[in-house]
C-alpha cells in the first residue's frame, strides 16, 4: 500500500480545501466544534449534506452509477482528514454508510431506484432498528413479529437505543417473520417508508450527558408492504451481517481522533500543571498524550487497508471488528485525556453551551465545553455498533481460528 501522496492526491486535497473555504458557513463550523456526541445537531447535518450533495459529494464510499463520488480509498481517508480538521459538521449518515450499500447488493432494481437518489440528496434519512430489549448482542433472539397479511406484513414489538428514530423519515428493521427452525433462519429486513406510519410510536431515551439521541420505537400492528422487504423471507440475517460490517468499518475513524486529540492538546496548552508550567509540557501528560498518538498512527494502518479493500469492491469483513474495538478504545482515552486537561472545569453542567449560535459567558473554558458530554455520551462506544466484547469474539474466530 503506497501511502505517499501522488500530484492527483495532492490536486484532490486542495479542491475539498477549496470546497470547504466556500461551503462550510461560520454557523456549520460551530455546529462541528459543538459536537457532543457521535453526530452534530441533525438540522445542521443536514443543511452540510445537502450542500455536499449538490457538489456530489454526499455518497463518498458509493460508486458512481448510484450516485456517489467513485473515489480511491486515499481519496476519501484525505476528504475525511480535511472535514475534520476543518470542524465539519459529523453526518448521521446510517442511511449512506449501512442500509445504500445494502440496498445495491440485495435490493431490486425497483428498490434502488426508489431509496438511492433520495439518501444521496438527503430526502430519505433512515434510522436503524436492529436492537431490542434482551436482544441486542444476541440480535437473533429478536422477538419483533412481522406476520403475513396479504401484500403486507402486519409488525408488532419494539427495537430499542434507536438513534435519531425521532429525527429520520424511515427505517429499517429486522422482524421475525418465522419461529421455525433456528433464530437466524427467521429473521426479515424491511424498509418502512415513514416514522408516521400508524402504530408506530418513538420515545425518548436521555443519555448520560442529558441528549436525546437515542429511542425506544414501538410497532402496534404497523403495516408494510411486502415489497419493502430487501432480499428473501426468512432470509434477512444475511444481508442483517452485510450491514453491520459497514456499520464496524468503511468510514474512516482516525481523521476525527486525530481532530480530537489535537482539542486535548489545545486545552493542555492553555491549562496550567501543578507547579509553575503548562499540562502539555507535563512529562506524564505528554507521555500519554504521545502515546494515544501512536495508537492512533497504528489504526491509521488498519484503516487505510480496510480502504483499499473496499475500493476494490471487498468488503470489510473481521478486520472492521478490530477497527471498532482500537477506534473506540482510542476514542474513549482521548476522552479521558480531555476531562483531565480541563480538571474541575470538567464538572459545571452547561448544556445550553452546545447550542447553536449561544455567546453568553461559560464557566467551562470555550475549547472544553464539549470535553465532558464526549466522554460521557462516547463511553457507548464500545457498546453500540456490535460491543467490543463481541468484536473480540469475531476476532478470535475469524481471524485468529480459535
Ligand atoms: C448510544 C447507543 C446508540 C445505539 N444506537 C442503536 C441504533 O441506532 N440501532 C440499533 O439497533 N441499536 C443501537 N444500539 C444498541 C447496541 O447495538 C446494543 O446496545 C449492543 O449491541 C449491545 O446490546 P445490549 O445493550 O442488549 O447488551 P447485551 O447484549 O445484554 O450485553 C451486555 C454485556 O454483556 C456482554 N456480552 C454479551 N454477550 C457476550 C458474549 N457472547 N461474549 C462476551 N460478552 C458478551 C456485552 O459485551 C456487554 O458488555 C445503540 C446503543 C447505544 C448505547
Amino acid at each position: 500500500m503506497d501511502l505517499a501522496l501522488s500530484p492527483e492526491d495532492i490536486a484532490f486535497r486542495d479542491e475539498v480545501r477549496s470546497f470547504i473555504a466556500q461551503n462550510l458557513t461560520d454557523d456549520l463550523r460551530e455546529a462541528g466544534r459543538k459536537t457532543g456526541g457521535v453526530f452534530t445537531d441533525f438540522d445542521a447535518g443536514m443543511r452540510w449534506h445537502r450542500a455536499l450533495a449538490r457538489r456530489g459529494w454526499s455518497a463518498t464510499t458509493w460508486p458512481r452509477e448510484h450516485g456517489g463520488t467513485g473515489w480511491s480509498a486515499m481519496q476519501r481517508y484525505l476528504y475525511a482528514r480535511e472535514m475534520t480538521a476543518a470542524d465539519a459538521p459529523r453526518l448521521f449518515n446510517m442511511s449512506v454508510r449501512m442500509v445504500g450499500p445494502v440496498v445495491m447488493k440485495y435490493g431490486t432494481a425497483e428498490q434502488k431506484a426508489k431509496y438511492l437518489p433520495g439518501i444521496v440528496s438527503g430526502d430519505i434519512v433512515f434510522c436503524q432498528g436492529y436492537s431490542e430489549p434482551g436482544s441486542g448482542s444476541d440480535l437473533a433472539s429478536l422477538k419483533t413479529r412481522a406476520v403475513s397479511d396479504g401484500d403486507d406484513y402486519v409488525i408488532n414489538g419494539t427495537k430499542i437505543w434507536t438513534t435519531n428514530a425521532h429525527q429520520a423519515n424511515r427505517m429499517f428493521c429486522l422482524v421475525r417473520t418465522s419461529t421455525e427452525g433456528k433464530p437466524q433462519d427467521g429473521i426479515s429486513f424491511v424498509l418502512i417508508d415513514s416514522m408516521d406510519t400508524p402504530g408506530l410510536t418513538v420515545k425518548p431515551i436521555l443519555t448520560l450527558a442529558g441528549d436525546h439521541e437515542v429511542n425506544q420505537v414501538f410497532f402496534d400492528n404497523v403495516r408494510v408492504p411486502k415489497a419493502n422487504r430487501i432480499g428473501p423471507e426468512n432470509g434477512g440475517w444475511t444481508v442483517a451481517k452485510y450491514l453491520l460490517e459497514f456499520e464496524r468499518g468503511g468510514d474512516a475513524y482516525t481523521p476525527n481522533l486525530y481532530a480530537r486529540l489535537d482539542d486535548v492538546r489545545r486545552i493542555a496548552r492553555d491549562e496550567a500543571a501543578d507547579g509553575s508550567g503548562r499540562l502539555v509540557n507535563e512529562p506524564d501528560f505528554a507521555r500519554r498524550l504521545a502515546e494515544v498518538e501512536i495508537d492512533i498512527q497504528a489504526l491509521e494502518m488498519i484503516e487505510l487497508r480496510v480502504l483499499s479493500d473496499l475500493n476494490r469492491g471487498r468488503n470489510p469483513g473481521a478486520a472492521s471488528s478490530s477497527m471498532k474495538i482500537r477506534g473506540s478504545e482510542t476514542l474513549q482515552k482521548i476522552d479521558h485525556l480531555g476531562v483531565e486537561a480541563l480538571a474541575w472545569y470538567a464538572s459545571p453542567f452547561e448544556p445550553e453551551a452546545r447550542q447553536l449560535g449561544h455567546n453568553e459567558p461559560t464557566v467551562v473554558p470555550e475549547a472544553g465545553i464539549t470535553a465532558m458530554p464526549l466522554y460521557l455520551n462516547n463511553r457507548a462506544s464500545s457498546i453500540y455498533a456490535g460491543s467490543n466484547e463481541i468484536q473480540r469474539n469475531i476476532v478470535a474466530k475469524a481471524v485468529l481460528g480459535l
